[in-house]
């Protein structure tokens, strides 16, 4: 499923798109059919078509990142390519240095349904750009 967002990430408009195989296994799932995998592969060419059909984001947002990290990391050297920034929500706890690397925006932690996510203040999760945790620009709204 792909949506342009304004929320998701701070001052970019974002076309967001599922990423199913998730490997994650948070409590409390939201999104329990991302585990399976679901839906059409994302290739270049379909990101190609995905922005020139949605004039004016300025972000690509992959929500999950699957089972392939070459895959995934490939991806988002393509986005950068078409000179828009690159968004990664992952629900993992930490990620290898190439992952850094090629996100400008990286969200890290599982879903804990107790935390809450993000605009909460007690939330486990982080968002990063260029590795600064900017979690916090969710909280003064
Ligand atoms: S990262 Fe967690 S919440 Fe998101 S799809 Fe995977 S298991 Fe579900």
């Amino acid at each position: 499923m792909t949506s342009v967002v304004m929320e998701e990430i701070p001052d970019r408009v974002s076309l967001a798109v599922d990423i199913s195989n998730c490997r994650g296994n948070c409590v409390g799932c939201h999104s329990p059919f991302l585990k399976q995998d679901v839906g059409e592969e994302l290739t270049a060419e379909i990101i190609d078509r995905l922005v020139a059909d949605n004039f004016g984001v300025n972000c690509f947002l992959f929500l999950g990142e699957g089972q392939d990290p070459q895959a995934i990391l490939f991806l988002a050297a393509h986005v950068r390519e078409l000179g828009l920034d690159v968004a990664l929500y992952s629900g993992r706890e930490e990620v290898e240095d190439e992952f850094w690397e090629a996100f400008d925006y990286l969200k890290l932690g599982p879903y804990r349904p107790e935390c809450g996510p993000l605009n909460k203040r007690t939330t486990n999760q982080r968002l990063y750009h260029h590795g600064k945790d900017i979690t916090e620009r969710f909280w003064k709204r």
